[in-house]
């Protein structure tokens, strides 16, 4: 993505501390993004369809406000990213944020490196969504590993990986989604419907086995990372 593209996207933060608002703002003007502050979640949601961003940053600890709310109320209408921003380090609320419709969420404090990195990821998903049929999906490409979509074949280093139908719907669903987090709830989902049992045992068995097969060291993965509490990420496609 270059400069130029970058410098057309609108960003809304929905944050009441004002220094955070206030540090947020100058990073992603200095990164070439526009900006748009809202203060209370009222001010976001309304600004929200007033304005149509192309990110929203939303902080869950609002005045007026319970986060999850303005997630559920955004997700009527609209599929724009929204990218949480937690002070709270409850993996159970940030799981949760994700299942109402977040699309990524970011711990307090972070990074100017890391929030950069997620909004260009969400950025990439939303182009990929609206200008992509699945079936036309580029390959996954990361270090040695490639995922060739059209034709069902996983390689590494240029070998043929041998996976269960699970494991390649599993593996297909991270890479897809690359760079981003999905929930275990998301994941069991998706892979085994809507009924499936809420233990995830059956999803980690399946996650090891993958990681049998692709990683050089499961213990310490480079393809496909847990979130501890919440789900897994899997590194971005080149
Ligand atoms: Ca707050």
């Amino acid at each position: 993505m270059n400069t130029n593209t970058l410098s057309r996207n609108t960003i809304l933060l929905i944050e009441d501390e004002e220094n955070i608002r206030s540090f947020i703002s100058t990073t992603l003007k200095n990164q070439g993004y526009k900006i748009i502050t809202a203060a209370t979640g009222t001010e976001g949601l309304h600004l929200s369809a007033s304005l149509c961003p192309d990110v929203i940053l939303l902080d869950l600890g609002l005045p007026d406000m319970d986060g999850m709310d303005i997630i559920r109320q955004l997700r009527t209408w609209t599929s724009v990213p929204v990218i949480v921003i937690s002070a709270r380090s409850n993996e159970h609320e940030k799981a949760k944020a994700l299942d109402c419709g977040a699309d990524d969420y970011i711990t307090k404090p972070f990074s100017t490196v890391e929030l950069l990195a997620r909004i260009r990821t969400s950025l990439r998903h939303s182009s990929q969504m609206s200008d992509q049929p699945a079936m036309h999906q580029k390959p996954y490409h990361h270090k040695a590993l490639t995922i060739n979509y059209s034709d069902h074949v996983v390689t590494l280093e240029g070998n043929i990986i041998h996976l269960t139908q699970i494991e390649y719907k599993l593996l297909t669903l991270l890479a897809r989604n690359s760079g981003k987090v999905l929930t275990y709830t998301f994941i069991m989902e998706k892979i085994w419907g809507p009924y499936v049992d809420n233990n995830n045992q059956i999803l980690r068995v399946n996650m090891a086995n993958i990681r049998r097969k692709i990683e050089k060291n499961p213990a310490a993965p480079e393809y496909v990372f847990t979130e501890i509490g919440i789900g897994y990420r899997m590194a971005e496609s080149d």
